[in-house]
């Protein structure tokens, strides 16, 4: 398929509006902070939460001895009257050892169709981070094997973007019951899917690593304080709060050292300041969750597809972050160091009317990113009626050491023979009513988990076809 073809499309999806603060809001791109205050109250309690969901409390999957179950399947039992089984709550989000625990329970519930992981690196706080691979039937003896897994869904890289974990755990599980109970289709608001695509999804085999910053994400439940980073210390100051953390999502290896790959930004992608919300850390990879992704990239040898949740922009985003793409030169790639301090101006013409560095990208993984990206913000516009919008990364804001780009790197640099197509799904919007915008409320808890439940089988969808 040509780019031209594929032109009339593109428009329609990148012409939205709605470019909100995503990930970062401008105060933090500049270098502040959206909570000044808790540099005075590290150890004072817990900010406010109010007009957010609450955390919950206690294990509501018991140890793993029960097991979620998704909202996909509700609206079909409501019309037969049925009562399913499984545990079903929103009005709280999981806490980190229900994250774990809603895993053991699918284990349990579905043993021949899930195994639980886990990952090899632990964090600076020693939790062993963890994950499922889940797909229609793991042939006997196999369970140890990681080949026939598609695609890759984690969430929670950015502590504070509450709700990730749920809404991966709660649609895998929506699969699972469905296909165990032969429900007809699972449907989120109005999108519905029939039984025979549920199993062409768990066909492709899917691994999910939910809480991709687990010393983050219980930091930010325990605080309330919108803590966006890890919690490593190292580079840190005492008395500057702060500057613990690394950003994650800064830290994977595509042009992670941006003053030598890029030229000099106005705004650069990240900041080597520790206590700025971007810190990139000390080198690439250098924090065990981004280790532990990159982990998942080389052990699962049949990957093709990678989504990362992130909220709040209604967006869907596709690579790479940090320039704009072209088909027609391998050579001008983030490896080539003659290209070195002149990547990342867009556009072109600032640096000549007649040069511009552009992101070598194969036409094939274009085209499936904005076919995919496009179903994906589509269909979760018509599952509730939010507009999403699907746009190149970079579109938004220029990044760098983005996990989105990884699985692109690993093939250019020669650690993979395949190129892994990433995606990143920005749900949601600012909770305008609440401290940390990040946190939803109850009812954007809902519409955000029926949204993202339409944006992962879109995903799957597209990693069948494409
Ligand atoms: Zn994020």
């Amino acid at each position: 398929m040509k780019t031209t073809s594929l032109l009339p499309f593109f428009l329609a999806v990148t012409a939205g509006p709605n470019l909100a603060p995503a990930c970062l809001t401008e105060i933090e791109r500049h270098g502040g902070h959206i909570l000044t205050s808790l540099h005075k109250r590290q150890d004072s309690p817990p900010l406010s939460n109010d007009n957010t969901v609450p955390i919950g409390t206690g294990d509501r999957f018991n140890n793993g001895t029960l097991f979620p179950r998704g909202i996909g399947s509700r609206p079909y039992a409501q019309t037969q009257g049925q009562n399913l089984t499984g545990i079903t709550q929103l009005e709280t989000v999981y806490n980190v050892a229900e994250i774990k625990s809603a895993l053991l329970g699918l284990q349990r519930e579905y043993s021949s169709q899930v195994i639980y992981f886990e990952l090899p690196h632990k964090t600076y706080q020693n939790a062993t981070m963890f994950g499922a691979k889940v797909r229609s039937k793991i042939p006997k003896g196999q369970q140890s094997s990681n080949k026939g897994y598609r695609v890759l869904l984690e969430a929670a890289i950015h502590a504070r973007e509450r709700g990730g974990p749920d809404y991966t755990i709660n649609f895998v599980s929506d699969l699972l019951y469905a296909d165990k109970h032969s429900l007809p289709n699972i449907t989120y608001g109005g999108v519905s899917y029939p039984l025979s695509q549920v199993r062409t999804a768990l066909s492709l085999g899917i691994v999910i690593i939910p809480l991709v910053n687990p010393d983050g994400v219980s930091y930010d439940h325990s605080t309330n304080s919108c803590w966006r980073k890890n919690r490593n210390p190292l580079s840190s100051t005492p008395s500057e709060p702060y500057s613990i953390g690394i950003d994650l999502n800064r830290n994977f290896a595509p042009v992670w050292n941006f003053t030598n790959d890029l030229a000099p930004l106005d705004l650069p992608p990240a900041s080597f300041d520790p206590s700025s919300e971007t810190f990139a850390g000390t080198a690439p990879l250098s924090e065990p969750e981004t280790k532990n992704i990159d982990w998942a990239m080389a052990s699962f040898p049949d990957l093709t597809w990678f989504l990362d949740l992130h909220s709040m922009a209604t967006l869907v985003l596709y690579g790479w972050g940090h320039d704009s793409n072209q088909v027609t030169d391998p050579q001008m790639n983030l490896l080539n160091p003659i290209y070195d301090h002149k990547r990342g101006i867009i556009p072109d013409q600032l640096i000549s009317p007649s040069w511009g560095y552009k992101e070598y990208i194969p036409q094939a993984e274009w085209d499936a990113s904005i076919l995919a990206a496009g179903h994906v913000a589509s269909r979760m516009t018509d599952s509730t009626g939010r507009t999403y919008v699907a746009i190149q990364a970079t579109s938004l804001y220029p990044t760098s050491g983005n996990s989105v780009d990884h699985g692109k790197w690993r093939k250019i640099a020669a650690k993979s023979k395949r190129s892994i197509n990433g995606l990143a799904v920005e749900f949601g919007v600012a909770n305008g009513e609440a401290e940390c915008m990040f946190y939803p409320t109850a009812g954007m808890h809902r519409l955000n988990m029926i949204e993202v439940g339409v944006g992962l089988m879109e995903l799957l969808g597209a990693a069948g076809r494409l």
